[in-house]
């Protein structure tokens, strides 16, 4: 295995398309699947470009990327990461993953990805709009409400959608381009609630987790109430997760953040949790701030030994490849639900498998967030206005379709979930494909 994320995609996408080969019955059938396989393997279209910032009173250029991948199901659909890492074969990668994560999350989406080579934290506020407006006008001939839709990824916000719809109506009005408003909003999601945005995206994520890990825990036969978890990154995803765990009876006995974390074997209420970080501005002290903070009987956790704590259930939701050969077989819990996107590498997924560990692929788990996107983009096309109890509802019956046919796909081929997830997808899309 390596360390490129595209060359490890490519495995993926070989070991899924070397079940659909050994079940085709003909010659035909296998030369077809071989065409459509060939063609999944590199991304549609790869547009790179240059972007002159002025920063500290001097020009600079940052890189960019915008990568659509496949859109047989629909519009190119993913993120836009502001990373100084971002690499085109980590665009990718990811703009792949987007493909597969949409089909299986039944949304009519295909797979794409942003990225810009910057440390946004060395921009100021002024730089970091000056940044994104320059992106958006380079790329706004690329992206369009029915052709490619950005969002929000790896430090990037509804702030930053806010000013890349801003530029990109401007560039098509300079262009005299006449688009309705209406796909003008949906030309990417993500936005603030008052500019376009969906209730119930913030929590979507986590909320979208809670879905598909009920039914997982339904088909395995296990009572959420018997169960504990712990659960590594405590920001939007984390904080989200553990709280909707909470309110399970799940029992959190651990959360993390960069900085560390918090052990409390009696169980914490990640919300009171989330007050004592906030008004500590660390998470990792919270164990003993004492009457107002109800995890008193804990202790401080570093992140390693967080993974490693004999928990039924393990949430990675911070960073990709915290999971890897080193760690995988220290690791106790018998369900890892995968928040974050790659938190495990393939050679800890190897580990994991041989331990009879069920790992609920990122591409399932953490699948909410693009179908509540999707809702968002489709309340914009359609000029309607959806109650947050609307958007959990229809969340609620997209995930648990999706884990439906990922978990009828997994006893089928007799695969590990993720395999089975990349292959239901790649079936969708087949079906779809000329
Ligand atoms: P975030 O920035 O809100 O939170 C990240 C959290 O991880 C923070 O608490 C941070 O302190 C913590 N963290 C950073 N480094 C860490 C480390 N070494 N150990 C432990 N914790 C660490 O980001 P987020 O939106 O919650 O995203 C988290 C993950 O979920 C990412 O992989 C992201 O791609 C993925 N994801 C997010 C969404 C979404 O809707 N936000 C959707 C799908 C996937």
């Amino acid at each position: 295995m390596s360390d490129n994320p595209f060359i490890n995609a490519q495995k993926q996408l070989e070991l899924a398309g070397n079940i659909l080969l050994k079940h085709a019955t003909t010659v035909q059938q296998k030369q077809l699947i071989k065409n459509k396989l060939e063609k999944l393997h590199q991304p549609d279209r790869i547009v790179e470009v240059q972007l002159p910032v002025t920063v500290d009173n001097k020009q600079r250029i940052f890189q960019g990327f915008r990568i659509q991948y496949d859109n047989t199901l629909g519009p190119y659909k993913g993120g836009i990461r502001y990373h100084s890492q971002v690499t085109r074969d980590e665009v990718k990668a990811l703009s792949f993953w987007m493909t597969i994560k949409c089909a299986v999350a039944g949304v009519p989406f295909g797979g794409g990805k942003g990225g810009v080579v910057v440390d946004p934290k060395k921009l100021t506020p002024d730089e970091l709009e000056q940044l994104t407006r320059v992106y958006a006008r380079a790329i706004a001939t690329t992206v369009g409400a029915y052709t490619d839709v950005p969002a929000p990824d790896v430090n990037t916000n509804p702030k930053i959608m806010e000013w890349f719809v801003d530029e990109y109506t401007r560039t098509l009005k300079k262009a005299n381009r006449k688009v309705p408003l209406a796909q003008i909003k949906a030309v990417v999601t993500g936005k603030p609630v008052e500019k376009g945005g969906s209730l119930g995206r913030t929590e979507a994520t986590g909320k979208g987790g809670m879905y598909v890990l009920t039914e997982v825990l339904r088909h395995v036969k296990k009572t959420p109430k018997t169960l504990t978890a712990a659960v590594q990154g405590f920001g939007n995803v984390g904080y989200y997760m553990a709280q909707f765990l909470h309110e399970a009876g799940i029992k959190v006995i651990a959360v993390s953040d960069s900085k560390g974390g918090i052990y409390v074997p009696n169980g914490l209420n990640p919300q009171l949790t989330l007050e004592c970080k906030q008004k500590n501005g660390y998470l990792a002290g919270c164990y003993c701030v004492g009457s107002v903070c109800n995890v008193r009987s804990g202790k401080p956790i570093s992140n390693e030994e967080l993974l490693e704590l004999p928990v039924d259930i393990l949430v990675p939701a911070a960073l990709e490849s915290q999971i890897t050969k080193h760690n995988a077989s220290k690791i106790k819990a018998t369900i890892i639900l995968e928040m974050a996107n790659g938190p495990l590498t393939p050679e800890a997924d190897e580990v994991l498998n041989k331990k009879k560990i069920i790992v609920i692929p990122d591409v399932l788990s953490n699948s909410g967030g693009v179908t509540v996107s999707y809702f968002e983009w489709y309340q914009n096309i359609h000029t309607q206005h959806w109650s947050q109890e609307k958007v959990f509802r229809e969340l609620a019956k997209y995930m648990r379709k999706a884990t439906a046919g990922v978990w009828k796909t997994h006893i089928k081929h007799n695969v590990p979930l993720r395999q089975a997830a990349f292959i239901y997808a790649i079936e969708r899309i087949f079906k779809l494909s000329p």
